[in-house]
């Protein structure tokens, strides 16, 4: 251990400031890079090398004693913060008590309880059940896996510009080539793609464009051969892609007329952070299943498919599981982001903070004309680069913002199909102050790269 690592205290006191004092990144984190080159495969890449000692609220502090304000929460994990009061407190009294024993061996309280939370908080009020899982994609393959063995059907319909994880089925899943794909084939088979509304650049409502989709399934797949049909309510990795109001409705209508599973995958969009507790829930849509991970417990690894009783029943026993799959460590963790949110009326904050974020971006799209859209809901904006008066992608210019926010203390997030896309996912522990400073520099750098 660094004699840093030691020194670091993180969690919600951490001074809530922008504070360079180095270049980023630092000498210290320059140096343990030479030892991420030698140890690490160069496979795992990292967008801001920063090494970071302590976190919370809404910075993240390197070893160099930079402190960074942080607007992507780890790709949408520490919705509660970092080291979150009742994550930490959770944590701590699992781990004196006993770290695994293995659900499917010998059962424990906090899995139950997390699986009758999910139960409770997300769409509709059937009867439901849910299996865990470590990681999003596990969960993506086991909702798979379910609608499989409820339907006895085989293929899978998933969208234009769709992730859903990294492993071999969850590769032939998402979209985007490089860099999820490139290489790493051959995929699983009997996945099919539709287009998905996306309305910056099809213009199309959501009604036509459930329309194009589902002629699209019909005609090329056959609801008699689908099992499922898995979606992003809100587009994570593919570019925030907010389809037009109507499309979910329409789809899920479509799939339940025809015994076809319709999935949610609330991986990235789940858990307050798009104002709601699901971002199903703004339009009122029931999923059969949906899977949840990210944003779930407070940054430990933890996944879930929550869905329709009969559903999650129609698996033989044994057939779902995992040696570590609803870990305690990472179930006290879950109970404790929860009581977080609850507490803290997370969804309400979220939606505070999407206001205030959309009101900076609009005023920086006025002034550029490089910001092509605004979208998103809650503590899920985005905003989409293009060459002014088109739809033509602008990654470039992406890329040049990027890396003056992240010069300037600022982690920044980038997506999409295009790469064109910038996404601001905060904790939803970050203060007003802190928020607009993180957004005073995105327009700076707006402006110093124009
Ligand atoms: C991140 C993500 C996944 C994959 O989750 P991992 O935990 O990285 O496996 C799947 N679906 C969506 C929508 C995601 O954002």
């Amino acid at each position: 251990m660094t004699e840093s690592a030691v020194a670091a205290v993180g969690g919600p006191t951490l001074p809530q400031e922008r504070r360079l004092v180095t270049d980023i990144p630092g000498p210290r984190s320059l140096e343990r890079l030479e030892r991420k080159r030698a140890h690490v495969a160069d496979g795992v890449g990292t967008m801001l090398p920063v090494f970071v000692e302590a976190a919370g609220g809404g910075v993240l502090v390197d070893v160099d004693g930079n402190s960074l304000i942080d607007l992507g929460s780890g790709i949408a994990v520490t919705t509660v913060g970092n080291a979150a009061a009742a994550v930490a407190r959770n944590v701590h009294a699992q781990v004196d008590a006993f770290t695994h024993t293995c659900f499917m061996i010998t059962p424990y309280d906090g899995y139950v309880d997390v699986c009758a939370a999910l139960a409770e908080l997300t769409p509709g009020t059937h009867a439901k059940k849910s299996a865990l899982f470590n990681s999003g994609a596990e969960a993506v393959e086991n909702a798979v896996k379910i609608a499989r063995a409820a339907t006895g059907r085989d293929a899978v319909v998933v969208f234009d510009h769709a992730y859903h994880g990294r492993t071999n089925l969850t590769m032939a899943m998402t979209a985007k080539n490089m860099p999820y794909k490139n290489g790493f084939g051959p995929f699983a088979g009997e996945v099919y793609r539709a287009p998905m509304s996306y309305p910056l650049r099809d213009g199309l409502s959501g009604e036509q464009a459930a329309a194009r989709a589902i002629d699209v399934i019909d005609k090329q797949v056959g609801a008699a051969n689908l099992a499922c049909i898995v979606i992003e309510p809100i587009q994570g990795e593919g570019g925030f892609v907010v389809p037009a109001p109507g499309f979910l409705p329409a789809l899920a209508a479509w799939a339940q007329a025809n015994g076809v599973v319709f999935v949610a995958d609330e991986i990235q969009s789940g858990f307050c952070r798009t104002g709601d507790w699901f971002a199903c829930d703004h339009e009122g849509v029931v999923p059969d299943l949906v899977t949840t991970a990210k944003g779930i417990a407070g940054g430990l690894p933890l996944a879930a498919v929550t869905g329709r009783a009969e559903l999650m029943d129609a698996v033989h026993v044994g057939g779902l599981g995992g040696t570590y799959g609803g870990n305690p460590v990472a179930c006290a963790a879950a109970l404790g982001s929860i009581e977080e949110m609850r507490a803290g009326r997370l969804d309400a904050r979220a939606r505070e903070l999407g206001t205030r974020m959309r009101a900076r971006l609009e005023a920086l799209a006025a002034e550029h004309d490089v910001i092509a859209e605004v979208r998103g809901r809650g503590a899920m904006m985005a905003i989409e680069l293009c060459h002014p008066g088109s739809t033509d992608p602008d990654p470039v210019r992406t890329a040049a913002v990027s890396a003056y926010c992240h010069q300037h203390g600022v982690v920044t997030l980038t997506c999409g199909t295009w790469g064109n896309v910038f996404r601001f996912l905060p904790p939803l522990s970050i203060g007003d102050e802190l928020l607009d400073e993180g957004f005073d520099v995105v327009a700076e750098a707006f402006a110093a790269t124009s």
